[in-house]
């Protein structure tokens, strides 16, 4: 079904709060040059978020837009099946069509069950070729207008401005079309979308909310660390009153830095308080280590340059892989990784023998996607799975000696033949199987959003309550790399 296109309409007006709109993409597709460029078209802009840090979190045009929240947030959100913007605009550049982060941002999307439309960006530049990207999308079932679908696709350039009223009318559109949730008089929730450690005024977070308003003397909750709103800030900096519903701001009034991604509330969230305080660090370090060896210095220096910051090289050399530069991944638990050179079968028995991966290449491009796919699986291991549902344990319950997980499902479903993660928080606490399903006394084999059930865990994982089960799916063809 096609949408038609809207009439042009002014701000955003009706709806119970501003709506939340978050933008997507891969690195370099123009994400933050699109908020630029609407930024500039738009005089009332209003930036939210401090002085020292940079949130990316603005008021244009009535709508709240947030710059890509940091992958922290994300997985956290993502963890929480929780759905923090109401509609997403997934970047996509017209030359380069779809990358592992555009899939990756997709996977959030249908994880968090949020809308999206597509903007197809830099169609300025000659080598755009719009019907490309299109088809590339629906290979990857983001079916579009005229390509066997309706999602909408707005083709514009964040050079040239071309598009982008056509864009806002769109997100206009698609969020009149929703019902929002929560409201300035609703309950109090929301999410810290950045924090950290100011100089001058202490810990600072800069909290989206959903629902509710925050003044000065309130107390919130971000997931178990209770904070007194001692200021608000806005994002010049100055104090003010109060922070409402589709609205980012800052708080001060943290005994601790509430990690990015925590679930803001009048009460403390279900995560049990030994799981955030100290399992849940507020930044997850992802380091991926790295031997290189290239043909020739000038590509060596080429792939130095493209890598993401999170590879730490250990050395960088020209020449082909040898025994030393094995023993030397071994020690420091780094892989090898060589573009155009050859390994012998004598050093590469070697590496099989000492456990130390080595990957060739002859194209950059293929070595830095797959650098780049290696690096976000180190910061969510979890990236490749298919979440299938969830359920949240609500009791504890013994019989006949066997410990019963009392619990509801909140998404999807939990059949007995799957797999499960019992999860506290962010973290995995272990993997586990269902030995016995019942919805009341009645064995079942599958219990569907709402049921309550109980389930022996097999193994017995030590759980409580307020823990959560994942269950998922690995890839079809997981390659275990
Ligand atoms: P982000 O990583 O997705 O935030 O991407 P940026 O906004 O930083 O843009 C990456 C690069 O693409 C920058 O050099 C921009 O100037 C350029 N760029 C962004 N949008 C456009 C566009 O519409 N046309 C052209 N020609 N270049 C663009």
């Amino acid at each position: 079904m096609a949408v038609k296109k809207p009439v042009k309409s002014s701000r955003i007006k009706s709806l119970p709060r501003p709506p939340i709109v978050v933008v997507l993409g891969h690195v370099d597709h123009g994400k933050t040059s699109l908020l630029s460029k609407l930024k500039q078209q738009d005089l009332t802009t209003k930036e939210f978020g401090g002085i020292s840090q940079h949130v990316n979190a603005y008021d244009i045009s009535g709508i709240t837009f947030i710059d890509t929240p940091g992958h922290a947030a994300f997985s956290q959100m993502r963890s929480r099946g929780a759905k923090v913007a109401d509609l997403a605009v997934l970047v996509v550049a017209a030359d380069e069509g779809v990358k592992p982060q555009t899939l990756e941002s997709l996977k959030h999307l249908q994880a968090t069950q949020t809308p999206f439309l597509v903007a197809i960006n830099k169609i300025d530049l000659p080598n755009a070729n719009l019907a490309l990207v299109k088809a590339k999308l629906a290979e990857n079932n983001i079916l579009v207008e005229g390509f066997g679908g309706d999602i909408v696709a707005v083709p514009v350039s964040a050079k040239t401005g071309q598009g982008l009223d056509q864009l806002l009318e769109m997100i206009n559109l698609l969020v009149q079309m929703q019902t929002l949730e929560g409201g300035p008089n609703g309950p109090l929730a929301g999410v810290v979308i950045e924090s950290g450690m100011d100089p001058h005024r202490g810990i600072l977070a800069t909290v989206l909310l959903r629902s509710g308003q925050l003044i000065a003397g309130q107390e919130l909750w971000a997931n178990d660390q209770r904070a007194k709103v001692k200021a608000l800030l806005a994002g010049n900096g100055q104090p003010i009153l109060k922070i409402t519903a589709g609205q980012a701001g800052q708080v001060l009034g943290f005994g601790d830095v509430p990690p990015v991604g925590s679930w803001v509330g009048e009460k403390a969230s279900t995560v049990p308080a030994a799981a955030a305080n100290t399992e849940n660090p507020p930044r997850r370090q992802a380091k991926l280590k790295v031997v290189l060896k290239a043909d020739v210095a000038g590509t060596l220096e080429a792939i130095l340059n493209s890598l993401p910051d999170e590879v730490v090289v250990i050395q960088a050399d020209t020449g082909l892989i040898n025994g030393s530069d094995i023993e030397l991944a071994k020690t420091t638990g780094a892989m090898v990784i060589g573009f155009n050179v050859r390994l012998s079968t004598k050093v590469q028995k070697l590496a099989e023998m000492e456990a130390v991966t080595v990957k060739t290449y002859q194209i950059i491009y293929d070595l830095l996607e797959d650098i780049e796919k290696k690096v976000l699986k180190l910061m969510e291991p979890t990236i490749d799975e298919t979440v299938l549902g969830e359920a949240e344990i609500l009791a504890e319950f013994t019989v006949n000696g066997e410990r019963i997980a009392g619990s509801r499902v909140t998404k999807g479903r939990i059949n007995q033949k799957d797999r499960l993660h019992l999860r506290r928080g962010e973290k995995i606490l272990g993997n586990c199987r269902i030995k016995s399903l019942k919805i009341g006394k009645v064995n079942v084999e599958e219990a569907k959003t709402g049921d309550e059930f109980g389930a022996i865990l097999s193994p017995n994982l030590d759980f409580v309550i307020g823990d959560m089960l994942r269950s998922y799916q690995l890839p079809a063809k997981a390659d275990g790399k």
